[in-house]
């Protein structure tokens, strides 16, 4: 493989590391719903308290459970997997693979743990511990500042939260309770305490760098809050913090000084190819029978982009394409040629024809000096 640097090196990489969300790693590691794909935690002790040294799950036990597949059937199978503590996988990817362990691959996740879970929780658990309209009043009421967003309406009305708009609610979150009496007169302590611990969390746990020292102040900020998180239970919002994601923050430290930063596995960056794999895909579709318009469309994409490459490719070795100079591929009129783009009909699927997304590519909309069909039918004809 060739490295950044241009030299090309004989590699042998190693499945480190599995990017996803909860059900993604419950997908890859055979785990139940509600446990921890880590280790072999009880759904009764999930976030009771911090304890960042559980041993994981016994690889070794998984790895005899799934061999039995083979040699004594279905049923010894099927028994062997529950006695494992998952659930029936038939030959997973990672089953074979040297120096591999799934659940020491399984990475925390900010968006999805972090943003888009607990924080989302602890703004409901605010919004019930205080009256949702003095926490819009004091949301409104706040000073405009370059950093902040201003909520001028509140955050009890957002609707579909984004973890962008929880990032910028986190910013006012302690603004926001700090000297606010609860109801009843009861002390607002323990629950700023609790705020301000998982605020800590979050953003200790979103450090470039880090050090012993930071790691520790990690562990503390979230020991500070399962030392005060009992003023939910006694304010009668929580029964109990059965969280797996909760508990997954117990990880956090043992996975940030194995495979660095949290930056590193990231699930935000990875969460962006859904504006273009999905949400685009979807908005060609007319709505029904959606999921194979979504597949036409990415396939047609996929060879859009394809040939956009391979022109691409042709306009920087002109030499080496004898015959077809690349100004051929410029001259010829726009309408002289029928339109290769398959477009779509009354009942086939509603999907965006290729010249509307090669007209977003700036490097070809250079090549083709604004005309889209000038460029594609001379190349397509000179590839076959
Ligand atoms: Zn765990």
């Amino acid at each position: 493989m060739t490295s950044g640097d241009g030299v090309v090196r004989r590699g042998h990489p190693i499945f480190a590391v599995h990017v996803g969300d909860y059900p993604e790693q419950l997908l890859v590691t055979g785990c139940k719903n509600g446990e921890c794909p880590k280790c072999p935690i009880l759904r009764t002790d999930l976030g009771a308290e911090m304890d960042g040294n559980r041993p994981l799950r016994d690889l070794g036990k998984v790895l005899d459970a799934l061999a039995t597949l083979d040699h004594d059937g279905p049923r010894a199978y099927t028994k062997a997997c529950s006695e494992a503590g998952i659930k029936p996988l038939y030959h997973p990817f990672w089953e074979a693979l040297p120096y591999t362990n799934i659940y020491h691959a399984i990475t925390p996740d900010l968006l999805h743990q972090l943003y888009q879970g607990v924080v989302k929780h602890l703004v409901s658990w605010i919004r019930e511990a205080y009256s949702t309209e003095e926490l819009d009043a004091r949301c409104a009421r706040l000073p405009p500042n370059h950093s902040l967003r201003h909520f001028s309406k509140g955050i009890s009305k957002l609707s579909r939260v984004t973890g962008s708009e929880h990032q910028d609610i986190c910013r006012i979150l302690l603004g926001l309770v700090i000297g606010l009496p609860l109801h009843g007169g009861a002390s607002p302590v323990r629950l700023v305490r609790a705020t301000r611990a998982l605020l800590d969390f979050l953003y200790l746990a979103q450090y470039p760098a880090h050090t012993n020292q930071s790691l520790t102040l990690l562990e503390d900020a979230l020991q500070a809050f399962h030392d005060n998180k009992s003023i939910f239970v006694d304010l009668g919002i929580r029964e109990h913090f059965k969280l797996p994601k909760l508990h997954f923050f117990d990880h956090y430290r043992r996975c940030i000084e194995l495979y660095g930063t949290t930056d590193n596995y990231d699930t935000q960056f990875s969460e962006r190819l859904h504006i273009d794999f999905t949400k685009n895909a979807y908005r060609a579709t007319n709505r029904k029978d959606e999921l194979a318009q979504m597949t036409v469309w990415l396939e047609r994409k996929e060879k859009i982009d394809r040939h956009a490459a391979y022109i691409a490719w042709h306009h920087r070795q002109p030499e080496t394409a004898p015959g077809y100079s690349s100004s051929l591929l410029v001259s010829q009129p726009p309408r002289s040629q029928p339109s290769p783009a398959p477009t779509p009909t009354a009942s086939g699927p509603q999907v965006a024809t290729p010249t509307s997304i090669i007209r977003s590519s700036p490097s070809h909309a250079k090549a083709r000096g604004g005309r889209p069909r000038a460029v594609v039918l001379p190349v397509a004809r000179a590839s076959r």
